[in-house]
C-alpha cells in the first residue's frame, strides 16, 4: 500500500505542486526578509551598540570624571585619567575604552550620574584591525556627537522606566 502511495505521489507530481503552492502562497504575502544592508529592523530604545560620550547643548563635555563606570566595569575596559581645569572643574584628560573587552553589560551607561558614556544605537562599526577598537576619548565624543539625536530620542523613551 505504502509503495503505491508513493508511486501515485511520484507520477501525479505531488510534492511539487504541494511545494509550488506553498511558494505561490508566500509571494504575495508581507516579507519577513530584509534587504540587509539597505534595510534594517527596528531597534529598541535600551539596544546596547556602540558607546559614544555625550556634550551639552553649549557643547561642553558632560563627563566628570568621577570615575564610576571605570569601577563598575566588569570587564576592565575603560581607562580614565582626569585633571581639574583652570576654572576648578574636573575633566578627563584620557577616556579609553577597549572595545575587544566590552561585553555590552551596559553597567557604565547606568552607573554615569550625567548620562556621559552611553551605548548608542550603532552596531556597525567592524574593523579589520584590533587597534581600530581601542577607542580614545577624541573618537567617543565624535560618537556623541554622530548620534547625539538618536541617543537622546532613545534616553527620553526609556526614562518613565528608570
Ligand atoms: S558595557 Fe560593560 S563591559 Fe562594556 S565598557 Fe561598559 S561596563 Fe564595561
Ligand atoms: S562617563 Fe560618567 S560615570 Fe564615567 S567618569 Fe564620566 S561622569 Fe563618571
Amino acid at each position: 500500500m505504502a509503495f503505491l502511495d508513493r508511486t501515485a505521489r511520484a507520477l501525479l507530481l505531488t510534492e511539487l505542486v504541494v511545494g509550488m503552492s506553498v511558494t505561490l502562497r508566500y509571494f504575495f504575502r508581507r516579507k519577513v526578509t530584509l534587504n540587509y544592508p539597505h534595510e534594517k529592523g527596528p531597534l529598541g530604545p535600551r539596544f546596547r551598540g556602540e558607546h559614544a560620550l555625550r556634550r551639552y547643548p553649549n557643547g561642553e563635555e558632560r563627563c566628570i570624571a568621577c570615575k564610576l563606570c571605570e569601577a563598575v566595569c566588569p570587564a576592565q575596559a575603560i581607562t580614565i585619567e582626569s585633571e581639574p581645569r583652570a576654572d576648578g572643574s574636573r575633566r578627563t584628560t584620557r577616556y579609553d575604552i577597549d572595545m575587544t573587552k566590552c561585553i555590552y553589560c551596559g553597567f557604565c551607561e547606568e552607573s554615569c550620574p550625567v548620562d556621559a558614556i552611553v551605548e548608542g544605537p550603532n552596531f556597525e562599526y567592524a574593523t579589520e584591525t584590533h587597534e581600530e577598537l581601542l577607542y580614545d576619548k577624541e573618537k567617543l565624543l565624535a560618537n556623541g556627537d554622530r548620534w547625539e539625536t538618536e541617543i537622546a530620542r532613545n534616553l527620553a523613551a526609556d526614562a518613565p522606566y528608570r
